[in-house]
């Protein structure tokens, strides 16, 4: 039988919001590679073998991914969320970028999933209504001053912003800096939302005005939205509003 990859993004972390797609596949992999708090969230059956590694090994990971494959197996190279969104999916395509030519050959997939920032826009309501972008804001892979001129042009260009990775322990102060500089392009009463473990057990939503934004409210599973200047929020009586972001910007008609 003739291997394949399958490059696949489980959710945020509830069960429901693994697409059916998702588990089909995953039904039937012999392997699963990812990092291991993403790989225990598939169910163990006989004759799976789970590769869970360390967080920094995208790209070993990816490697083991084709030996595998090339081999006769059935991979699922699994992350959270979206894989295509800073995950696994561009670390498995620097691989084939790089290695063996033979396997751009080999059956890979990719299995698109819900981002956080999805399944955290929906639990306030339609904050994404309007541009938006992603800016991931660890500097593991990219150097912090790429990552301030980012902050700064989307903001002046008023894109909505979901921030992905906003703090660690090994970075603990990049989300505060860059709330510093969103508040010198931005009013203080943009909406910032900390939108953290979405879907699971743990999870809790707080809303803010930027200018009242503290950074140490995040946490490794937190997604932080940044309003745009039109970015609303609607009161109601139980005292959390829904944050939306009407669909039209300066419209001609
Ligand atoms: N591929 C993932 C993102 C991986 S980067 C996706 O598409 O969602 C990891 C970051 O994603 C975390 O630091 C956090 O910012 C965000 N994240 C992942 N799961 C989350 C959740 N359940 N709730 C809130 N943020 C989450």
């Amino acid at each position: 039988m003739s291997g394949w990859l399958a490059i696949a993004g489980l959710g945020p972390g509830a069960t429901e919001l693994v697409t059916p797609e998702v588990t089909a596949t995953l039904a039937q992999a012999t392997d699963l590679i990812g990092y291991a708090p993403y790989v225990v969230r598939v169910p163990e059956r006989a004759g799976l073998i789970r590769h869970g590694s360390d967080n920094r090994e995208e790209l070993d990971r990816a490697f083991l991914a084709f030996r595998l494959a090339t081999e006769g197996r059935r991979e699922g190279v699994v992350s959270s969320g979206d894989a295509g969104v800073f995950a696994m999916a561009a670390a498995v395509f620097e691989a084939v970028d790089s290695g063996d030519p033979a396997w751009r050959d080999l059956d890979i997939r990719v299995l698109p999933g819900i981002s956080a920032m999805f399944a955290a826009a929906a639990r306030i309501g339609a904050p994404l209504g309007h541009d938006f972008c992603a800016i991931n804001l660890s500097d593991n892979l990219k150097p912090w001053e790429l990552i301030e001129r980012r902050l700064r042009l989307t903001a002046q260009a008023d894109f909505v912003i979901a921030l992905y990775n906003p703090l660690s322990k090994a970075r603990p102060w990049q989300l505060r800096r860059a709330f510093e500089l969103l508040c010198e392009q931005l009013p203080a009463t943009v909406p910032v939302v900390f939108a953290s473990a979405v879907s699971d057990a743990r999870e809790a939503i707080e809303i803010v005005h930027l200018g009242d934004a503290v950074a140490e409210r995040a946490d490794m599973r937190t997604l932080v939205l940044i309003g745009s200047s039109r970015t609303k929020l609607i009161a109601r009586g139980n005292g959390r509003p829904f944050v939306y972001t009407p669909r039209s910007a300066g419209a001609s008609s």
